[in-house]
C-alpha cells in the first residue's frame, strides 16, 4: 500500500479526552477515530490489526473444534425475559423500538440464541459434544465508557458456547477453550495470564479471566509468586488478615457507651477511645431487590461487593442511602449496628464476614446516634442467618496453597472462560436423549474475548515514547519502506523496485511514498510501529547500501541487493516466533 493512497491520520498531539497511553497511541497512529463517546470507526490500518486478531481467534477456535456460526444482534425480548436476564442484566441491555413500538434487545452476549438454537438442534448424545463461536458487535449500556476501546458502548466480541452432556464433558470443553486462548494471546505477542475469576451470581466454581498486567488496568489480580494462585480480587482469599481478630469475651454482655460525634471506625480507634479497628464490627446496609440486608465486617476491613452478590442471590443490591439506613435502623450510618437487643427490624437478614465468627469483645454501633456497645461477642449477641466470606484481600495476607504474601497488581481482562453448567439449557429448554434413554439439559460453558479490547491491549503492552511496537503477528504491515529522497529519484526508484519485489513474496509492505522530510518520516514511522523499517538515503545508496531497522532495535546498513533476503527472513522469523 502507498502511504499517500490510504488514509492513516496521525495526530502529533493526543486528543485530551485520551487518558490512557494506549488510547493516545490508537488515535494518533490514525488506527481509529471517536465518533462520539464509546463509539469508534476504525480506518483503514486499525482494521488490518482487528483483522489479523480476528483471524488468530478464527484458526485457533476451529483447531479447537469449535464452529463458526453469526447470530442476530437485535433480538427479541421474551427469551431474556425467560432466561431472567432482561431483569438481571437490564442494566447493560441497549432497547430499541419498531414502527409498531415492539421492543428489541441489542446483543450483549449471545447464551439466549445460541440455547434457542440449540433447543431445536441438538436431540441427542450422538451429536455432542458441540461448540459455536461468533465473532460480532455486541452492545453495552456501560456506566462508564472510557478509554477508548477499552470499555465501549459497541464493541466486537468472539464469543463461543460450548454444549455437552456431562459434567466431565463440560471440564473438558472448558479446558479446551482455556489452552486456545492461551494460545491466541501468545499469538497475538501479548503476555496475558489466566487467574480464577468471580462467577457472581451464576455461581459455580469454573471460571477464569485472562488478563493482561497493566497500569491502566480496571482489574486488580492478587497473585502470589510463586505463581501457584492468582485470582481476581473479586474473588479472591487469603489465610486472613494479618492482625488477628480477638477472641476473649471481655463481658457478659454489651455495654453501651457514648461516642458523641464519632461515626467512623478511625475516629473509635482514635484516643480516647482507641478501640482498635480489629476488634470493630463494621455495620453496612445494602437493598437487595429492594429489601434491607444487614453486613458486617471486621472494621478494618472492606466488604467485597462481588461475593456479597454470590450470596445475595438477588436481581439488583446497591448501598441503601443515609435516609433509607434511618428508616430501617433508627439510627445513621457510623453508629449503626446488628446486636439483637438493639434492633429495630428483627426481620431483616444479617449476613456476617467468616472473620466475625469468633470474634469476643467486639465494639460496634448501639443503633442509637452518639452510642456505641463493647463487649460484644460475635455469635452470641447476633443472630446471623449468613456467614460467608464477604472481605477483600489486602495485599501483604498469605497465600491459602503457600503460605507466602500474596501480591496485587493491576490487569486489563481480556478474555473470559466460564462453565455454565445448566443454568441457560434448563431454562431455554435445550435437552437432548442420552444413552440410557433419559432427556437431560445439555451442560454449558461460554467463552468470550474482547476482540477490540484485545487490540487495545497490545498497544498498552507494546510501546515506547515514541510511539507502537507490533508483534509482527498484529502488525497492519509488516515493512515500512522509507525512500528518503523526492520522488523520481535513485531512492525512490529502488523503494518501488524493493515493494513490487516483496510484495511478490507475500509480504505486506506499506511505502512511505510522501513528498516529506526524513525526520518526518521517521517520526510517523515510529508512531505507527510496523516492525521493519527499510530506509533509503541518498548517502547509504552511495555506499550501495540501505538500511533495515526493526522497531524497537538496532539500526543495521545492509548491502542493496541483500536487503528483499534480509527482509525475507527477518519477517518469516518474527512470525514463527508467535506461531
Ligand atoms: P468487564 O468486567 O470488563 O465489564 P465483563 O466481565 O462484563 O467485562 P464478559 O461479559 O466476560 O465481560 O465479556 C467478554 C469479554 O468482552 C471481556 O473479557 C472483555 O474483554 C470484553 N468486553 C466486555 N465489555 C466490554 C466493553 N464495554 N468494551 C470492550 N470490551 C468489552
Ligand atoms: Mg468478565
Amino acid at each position: 500500500m502507498r502511504w499517500s493512497q490510504t488514509l492513516i491520520p496521525t495526530l502529533k498531539e493526543a486528543p485530551a479526552d485520551a487518558e490512557i497511553v494506549s488510547h493516545q497511541l490508537l488515535l494518533r497512529a490514525g488506527l481509529c477515530r471517536k465518533l462520539t463517546g464509546g463509539l469508534y470507526t476504525f480506518c483503514p490500518m486499525g482494521l488490518r490489526v482487528l483483522r489479523k486478531i480476528e483471524r488468530i481467534i478464527r484458526e485457533e477456535m476451529d483447531r479447537a473444534g469449535a464452529l463458526e456460526v453469526l447470530m442476530p444482534a437485535l433480538q427479541p425480548p421474551d427469551i431474556w425475559q425467560k432466561s431472567g436476564r432482561y431483569e438481571t442484566a437490564r442494566d447493560v441491555l441497549y432497547k430499541a423500538k419498531d414502527r409498531s413500538n415492539k421492543e428489541w434487545v441489542l446483543s450483549p452476549t449471545a447464551e439466549e440464541v445460541i440455547t434457542t438454537l440449540a433447543s431445536t438442534e441438538i436431540n441427542s448424545y450422538r451429536q455432542l459434544p458441540l461448540n459455536f463461536y461468533q465473532i460480532s458487535v455486541k452492545f453495552r449500556d456501560e456506566i462508564r465508557p472510557r478509554f477508548g476501546l477499552m470499555r465501549a458502548k459497541e464493541f466486537i466480541m468472539k464469543d463461543a458456547y460450548s454444549f455437552d452432556g456431562t459434567d466431565e464433558g463440560a471440564m473438558a470443553s472448558y479446558r479446551k477453550m482455556y489452552d486456545a486462548y492461551s494460545r491466541i494471546f501468545a499469538r497475538c505477542g501479548l503476555q496475558a495470564f489466566p487467574v480464577e475469576a468471580d462467577t457472581g451470581v451464576i455461581g459455580g466454581n469454573y471460571s477464569h479471566e485472562f488478563m493482561v498486567p497493566a497500569e491502566t488496568g480496571e482489574n486488580e489480580v492478587v497473585y502470589c509468586e510463586s505463581g501457584q494462585y492468582s485470582a481476581n480480587v473479586e474473588k479472591a482469599t487469603s489465610r486472613g488478615p494479618l492482625t488477628p481478630t480477638p477472641t476473649t469475651t471481655t463481658g457478659a454482655a454489651p455495654e453501651k457507651f457514648a461516642t458523641p460525634g464519632v461515626v467512623t471506625i478511625d475516629a473509635l480507634a482514635a484516643a480516647p477511645y482507641g478501640v482498635s479497628a480489629a476488634s470493630q464490627v463494621k455495620t453496612l446496609i445494602y437493598l437487595a431487590d429492594n429489601k434491607p440486608v444487614i453486613i458486617l465486617v471486621r472494621g478494618d476491613d472492606q466488604l467485597n461487593e462481588a461475593k456479597l452478590a454470590g450470596k445475595l442471590g438477588a436481581t439488583a443490591f446497591r448501598p441503601a442511602t443515609a435516609d433509607e439506613i434511618l428508616a430501617v435502623m433508627g439510627a445513621r450510618p457510623g453508629s449503626l449496628g446488628a446486636v439483637t437487643a438493639t434492633r429495630k427490624a428483627l426481620d431483616i437478614r444479617v449476613f456476617a464476614d467468616e472473620q466475625l465468627r469468633q470474634a469476643r469483645g467486639m465494639t460496634t454501633g448501639a443503633n442509637e446516634d452518639g452510642f456505641h456497645l463493647r463487649h460484644v461477642d460475635v455469635e452470641r449477641d447476633i443472630k446471623v442467618d449468613v456467614w460467608a466470606d464477604l472481605r477483600t484481600v489486602v495485599a501483604g495476607e498469605l497465600c491459602v496453597t503457600t503460605g507466602l504474601p500474596l501480591k496485587i497488581r493491576r490487569a486489563i481482562e481480556v478474555g473470559h472462560v466460564f462453565k455454565l453448567g445448566t443454568k441457560y439449557s434448563e431454562k431455554l429448554e435445550s435437552s437432548f436423549l442420552d444413552t440410557d434413554g433419559q432427556r437431560r439439559p445439555t451442560v454449558m460453558g461460554c467463552y468470550g474475548i474482547g476482540v477490540t479490547r484485545t487490540l487495545q491491549a497490545v498497544i498498552e503492552q507494546c510501546h515506547d515514547k515514541d510511539g507502537i511496537l507490533w508483534p509482527m503477528s498484529v502488525a497492519p504491515y509488516q515493512v515500512l519502506l522509507t525512500p528518503l529522497g523526492a520522488p523520481g529519484t535513485p531512492t525512490a526508484v529502488l523503494a518501488q523496485e524493493y515493494y513490487v519485489q516483496l510484495q511478490a513474496a507475500g509480504v505486506e509492505v506499506l511505502i512511505d511514498d510522501r513528498d516529506e522530510r526524513p525526520g518526518f518520516k521517521f517520526k510517523d514511522a515510529d508512531l505507527i510501529g510496523i516492525p521493519l523499517r527499510v530506509s533509503i538515503g541518498e548517502k547509504s545508496l552511495a555506499k550501495g547500501e540501505v538500511e533495515l531497522k526493526p522497531r524497537g532495535g538496532a539500526l543495521r546498513a545492509v548491502p542493496k541487493d541483500k536487503a528483499v533476503d534480509e527482509v525475507l527472513a527477518f519477517v518469516r522469523e518474527s512470525l514463527s516466533k508467535l506461531a
